[in-house]
């Protein structure tokens, strides 16, 4: 009972609606501690992935979250277009060439993905972005897996559940990275728009099983 290539096309696709539903949110958000434009750059860039598998879907779990990555790195400008791409890269290449994810390799994938965005942004936990909304997500994966029978529905929604706490721990955070850590303290008492668009789409991937 694991994940397809297909499966995660759709999943791809419900999460490009729930960030096009959050769209004006995200932008919100952005704009109390950024420039405003983290829900354009998203939604510019999920409309993008969902236009990309509508000409083909790739063979395998992989190839398609590696279509994304390359799509996010080049539609989506930013701090979160190269952070999100090599997420998404990392993510892939965890997977090789699979036919079918299982909830284990949904916990590698999620492990991969966090340690490249760590990689490329030298965020680590506390600092007010989306790796906050990740490192929980990661874990919280992990242990489903450890329990026995974790299938993937079981991992992503307990990575879900923990990108969304995750994210609102955020609010209280002082932002170190990012056009956020520009206002130094002033940007406590804000929820990160990228630890929310994390939650976001773990959300809607979760939701998608
Ligand atoms: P920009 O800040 O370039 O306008 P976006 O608004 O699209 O880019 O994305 C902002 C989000 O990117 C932040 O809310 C934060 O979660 C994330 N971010 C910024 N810098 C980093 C970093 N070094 N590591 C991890 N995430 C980061
Ligand atoms: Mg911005
Ligand atoms: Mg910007």
């Amino acid at each position: 009972m694991g994940c397809t290539a297909e499966d995660i096309a759709g999943a791809l696709h419900a999460a490009a609606g729930v960030i096009a539903e959050h769209r004006i949110e995200l932008i919100e958000l952005d704009r109390a501690i950024g420039d405003g434009d983290h829900g354009e750059n998203m939604n510019r860039g999920f409309t993008a992935i969902v236009s990309t598998l509508e000409d083909k879907v790739p063979d395998g779990p992989g190839a398609v979250l590696k279509l994304a990555a390359t799509t996010l790195i080049s539609k989506v400008g930013g701090a979160a277009g190269p952070l999100y791409g090599t997420a998404f890269l990392r993510a892939a290449t965890s997977l090789g060439a699979v036919e079918e994810m299982d909830g284990p390799a949904v916990a590698t994938a999620l492990r991969a993905a966090l340690e490249g965005v760590q990689a490329r942004g030298k965020a680590v936990a506390g600092d007010k972005t989306m790796v906050d909304a990740l490192i929980p997500a990661v874990a919280a994966a992990e242990a489903a897996v450890g329990e026995t029978g974790a299938d993937v529905t079981a991992v992503l929604a307990a990575a879900a559940a923990a990108a969304a706490k995750g994210a609102e721990d955020t609010v209280d955070m002082v932002a170190r990275k990012g056009r956020a850590s520009y206002l130094g303290e002033r940007s406590a008492g804000h929820l990160d728009p990228g630890a929310r668009s994390t939650a976001l789409i773990l959300g809607a991937l979760a939701e998608a099983r």
